[in-house]
């Protein structure tokens, strides 16, 4: 079973939308095994984006995600990270698919409310970044 990492960023959490970004990924199949609220830094929402660095939008970016409180949750099932990718759509709100959740909840190209690993890799290094071992249901 694949393992993915996926947040509800500090706009979602604003938003009261917790809730509703976990039903819809565990209506589709995803098994929450590790969740917790987290308030990064903007030294730790850069080390998270750290791929991102040097991009025009890395400051924006690390200094929204560091603006308030975000819900990091580990998911499983089969193919977990493109289903996680398809219910949230396309990163620019106004170009993700009809009934995705960046389409319904999302503000702005920034603001999308939430993020998916893209790629098994980025997963591994995304879930270590934010979880224990322990603090992963087995
Ligand atoms: N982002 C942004 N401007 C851009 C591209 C991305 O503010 O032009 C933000 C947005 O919050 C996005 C995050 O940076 O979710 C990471 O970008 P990525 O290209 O990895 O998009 P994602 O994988 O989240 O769809
Ligand atoms: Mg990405």
């Amino acid at each position: 079973m694949e393992k993915t990492l996926s947040i509800v960023k500090p706009d979602g959490v604003e938003k009261r939308l917790v809730g509703e970004v976990i039903k819809r990924f565990e209506d589709n199949g995803l098994k929450v095994i590790g969740l917790k609220m987290v308030a990064m830094s903007k030294r730790e929402a850069e080390g998270f984006y750290a791929v991102h660095r040097g991009k025009s939008f890395f400051e924006s970016l690390t200094t929204f995600m560091s603006s308030g409180p975000a819900v990091v949750m580990v998911l499983e099932g089969d193919n977990a990270i493109e289903r996680v990718r398809d219910l949230m759509g396309a990163t620019d709100p106004q170009e993700a698919a009809k009934g995705t959740l960046r389409r319904q909840f999302g503000s702005n190209i920034e603001r999308n409310v939430v993020h998916g690993s893209d790629g098994p890799d980025t997963a591994g290094f995304e879930i270590g970044y934010f979880f224990h071992a322990l603090e992963i249901a087995r």
